[in-house]
């Protein structure tokens, strides 16, 4: 792991600043001799920022987690309100995933899981952030892009998953996903909105035929 990880987690100054008085008497309370002084405080250094990771990622997949998700979602949402930029959301569902349980064994569904979150990975701009919001569900904050460019890598990620040569403990089989998504305009007015809006063109997408995106649109 990098110790150096930059991450956009939100911790009060006044939570900052009881860690380090705290870390500092733990150091006073029992004897280093001073040459080793260093070395115990990186050592502290790397833990705290390993927690700090830990905390904001899925273990599977190695994706920021929902918490995250929620941290940095509400912060984007006010951020495009703010200085009026363009904010899309993606919400990724993996197609019949149960079934792949089912057939393959718990084992692989991880497998998959982790190789979509690959893909993803691979697919989606830097400037956006891949999330896994849930069981076999990932979301994509796409910050300064319009909906006609949150299609775009949205429609990559599903072929690329289609064409993805999945194999297993032998067994070679394809995988779908179904996508939805949504523009931040004017008429969505909270993060929760536009939230509630991908999700709903996700369905869509689910009872649309599955391995689609599908774009929300007030009925
Ligand atoms: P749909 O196409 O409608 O999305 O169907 P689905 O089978 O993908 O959806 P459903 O909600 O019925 O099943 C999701 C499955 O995901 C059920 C659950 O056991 C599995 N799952 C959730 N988290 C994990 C995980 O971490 N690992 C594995 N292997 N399976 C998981
Ligand atoms: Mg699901
Ligand atoms: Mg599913």
């Amino acid at each position: 792991m990098d110790e150096n990880l930059e991450l956009s987690f939100d911790i009060p100054d006044t939570v900052l600043d009881e860690i380090q008085h705290n870390i500092e008497e733990i150091i006073q309370s029992f004897p280093i001799p001073d040459d080793n002084k260093l070395d115990v405080i990186k050592k502290i250094n790397f833990m705290y920022t390993q927690t700090k990771y830990l905390s904001v990622t899925d273990g599977l997949t190695g994706l920021y987690n929902r918490r995250h998700f929620e941290c940095n979602f509400e912060r984007e949402f006010l951020r495009a309100e703010r200085y009026n930029s363009k904010l899309s959301l993606a919400m990724i569902d993996i197609d019949f995933f149960k079934k792949i349980n089912d057939t393959y064994g718990h084992g692989c569904g991880d497998y998959v899981l982790r190789e979509i979150a690959y893909l993803a990975l691979q697919t989606f701009r830097k400037t956006d952030m891949v999330f896994r919001y849930g069981g076999e569900e990932f979301v994509v904050i796409l910050t300064e892009t319009d909906i006609d460019n949150a299609i775009i890598p949205c429609e990559r990620l599903r072929k690329n998953v289609e064409m993805y040569p999945f194999s297993y403990g032998g067994e070679s089989f394809n995988v779908t996903v179904s996508i939805g998504v949504c523009e931040k305009k004017s008429d969505v007015s909270t993060a929760f909105n536009l939230f509630e809006y991908a999700d709903k063109a996700l369905y869509s997408a689910k009872n649309n035929g599955r391995n689609r995106v599908c774009v929300y649109s007030e009925q």
